[in-house]
């Protein structure tokens, strides 16, 4: 018998599954990808810490500088718990053998970051995310932990509000199965992939483990805040990470001109760069005068993708620029120790809404919640386990294979891939760095289109094994549904704050201090604001 499930083998589910582990419980990690392609691998910049070698810093300015980016929305407690551990992190990371860059003097580098005092991001060269994520697989490696990958969560099994198990799609065997356990961590992974073709995000990134969740009737929240990173290549979404600017890269205009304090918090530069490009006028990321070995020696990485995507070279050229859908701040809302409103159901990781970033994440702390919360989640989760196993009805299971089997007996008269680019454009047109009410209601009604046109067809591939075409519609589903979540939670906040600008109430107004809720009961969508103690 299992006593711990994870769903997801990014950063958050490997640490989750670690802790579990060490606490001497049966840990399976279901994952649609391979661990080694999750999306952590893509984090370049870094993770933020204050360590005890890091100069002119301290906890309490950690604390400040995450909680002003959080625009009142952070929980006072839960950043308190992320700075104050942040040091400890990191040494974990560091005995466990993640190869951080260092000093002369062997200490892990820092590099300043985006709305921060001090140089407090810690990173591996430009590989950062992929360091860590690697060194964790090891590390389950030698654990013995048991992956069960390219499987997909189809559903949480949840009686009485407490979770006692899930439901996979098997992609290599086609079969879809229930698997109980005590409890379950949901570490799927962020929503801002639902912006197709205007994301930094991975395909895997389409918010699945928040729908589901949704479903399921878990409190979700602040699903409005989605952040948009300023320097993606122009037109092809892939991230040259803000350690560019932290290293001393400029953001120019057409005449080469500097335009905004390149390390202002993310929404802000990001929206000062959409503005030029909405009048028709390119931004470019300039990076000459840093020099080729400081460059090489900093985002090697990254200069290896302008040479190769953009026929550019960053010591000599300026690259262009815009701004692209890049880390959801809402999520499944989580307590201190990672427990969802639903019972023996826990979070971490960018499903989640852990209280930490409130309106706006700053660059270098989502690597840090993953593992630090991800390790919360593990520990909790196997607090629960002296519990006795519970019959577990198959009501749910077979309404599934039921719905499968008609997918595949229907007919496919509608391309759902065409679909799913035309919610992206939709998404970021409609629901993107500025939005006004009309534009936000027209977003509604045509994701609402979107949901009912896809609703009584059949899939076209019909083979039982290795059937992609039915993942790519389930995830479209997924995304439809959290598409819609964004869009209502951005209808009913009439304010801007953060990531969430509406150009129809620009200022931000303290009466919304609170965070955006949404619940699914008997069938209804329940919206309020919710006071955050
Ligand atoms: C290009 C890029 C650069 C970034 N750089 C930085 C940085 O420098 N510093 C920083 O702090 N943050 C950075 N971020 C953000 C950070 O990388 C992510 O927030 C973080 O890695 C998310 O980790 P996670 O474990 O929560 O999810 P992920 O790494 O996204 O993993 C999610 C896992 O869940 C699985 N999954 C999803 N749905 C299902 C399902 N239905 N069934 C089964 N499995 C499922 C996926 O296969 C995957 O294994 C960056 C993000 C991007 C895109």
């Amino acid at each position: 018998m299992i006593d711990v499930i994870v769903i997801g083998s990014g950063g958050a589910g490997l640490s989750a599954a670690l802790s579990a582990k060490k606490e001497g419980k049966n840990v399976l990690v279901i994952s649609k990808t391979y661990p080694t392609h999750s999306q952590t691998c893509q984090a370049q910049g870094g993770i933020n810490a204050v360590l005890s070698s890091t100069k002119d810093d301290s906890v309490e300015n950690y604390f400040n500088d995450t909680y002003k980016a959080s625009h009142n929305l952070g929980k006072k407690e839960h950043i308190e718990f992320f700075c104050s551990n942040s040091s400890d992190t990191i040494n974990w990371l560091d005995s466990i053998a993640v190869a951080f860059s260092r000093d002369e003097n062997g200490n892990i580098s820092q590099r300043k970051f985006g709305g921060t005092k001090a140089k407090r991001t810690c990173y591996s060269s430009d590989y950062t995310g992929l360091k860590i994520l690697h060194t964790l697989y090891d590390q389950c490696l030698k654990e013995n932990i048991t992956f069960q990958n390219e499987s997909m969560l189809l559903d949480l099994v949840v009686e009485n509000n407490k979770v006692k198990g899930v439901i996979v799609y098997k992609l290599l065997t086609g079969e879809i199965e229930q698997i109980q356990s005590k409890a379950v961590i949901l570490a799927g992974g962020g929503y801002a992939g639902v912006y197709t073709g205007f994301t930094t995000n991975s395909y895997a990134t389409t918010g699945d483990c928040i729908a589901i969740a949704y479903k399921s009737g878990a409190k979700i929240s602040n699903m409005e805040f989605v952040q948009f990173h300023p320097t993606a290549l122009e037109n092809k979404n892939i991230l040259i990470s803000e350690s560019a600017r932290g290293e001393g890269g400029y953001l120019v205009d057409e005449d080469e001109n500097r335009f905004i304090d390149e390390l202002k918090p993310r929404d802000e530069v990001a929206r000062a760069i959409f503005t030029k490009n909405l009048e028709g006028k390119k931004v470019y990321l300039d990076l000459r005068h840093l020099g080729l070995e400081k460059i090489n020696e900093t985002m090697p990485q990254e200069r290896r993708l302008v040479q190769e995507f953009m026929k550019l070279n960053m010591e000599n050229d300026l690259i262009p620029i815009n701004p692209s859908s890049h880390y959801s701040m809402g999520g499944i809302l989580t307590k201190l120790n990672t427990q969802t409103s639903i019972k023996n159901l826990f979070a971490c990781g960018e499903c989640s809404q852990s209280g930490v970033h409130g309106a706006n994440r700053l660059g270098g702390n989502s690597l840090l919640e993953i593992v630090m919360f991800g390790k919360v989640a593990g520990k909790e989760a196997s607090r629960i386990i002296e519990e006795d196993f519970e019959e577990i009805s198959d009501n749910k299971l077979k309404a599934i294979k039921m719905k499968i089997e008609n997918l595949f007996e229907s007919n496919n008269y509608i391309d759902f891939y065409s679909i799913k680019k035309e919610l992206g454009r939709l998404m970021f047109e409609n629901v993107g760095l500025f939005r006004e009410e009309k534009k936000l209601k027209t977003a509604l009604s045509k994701i609402e289109e979107f949901q009912d046109s896809i609703k009584n067809i059949g899939i076209k591939d019909k083979n039982k094994t290795y059937n992609k075409n039915l993942t790519d519609y389930l995830e479209l589903e997924n995304m439809l549904t959290v598409s819609q979540m964004i869009v209502n939670s951005a209808l009913n906040r009439k304010e801007s704050r953060g990531a969430h600008y509406r150009v129809d109430f620009k200022e931000e107004n303290e009466s919304f201090d609170k965070n955006s809720i949404m619940i699914f009961e008997n069938g209804v969508q329940n919206f309020f604001f919710e006071e955050i103690k």
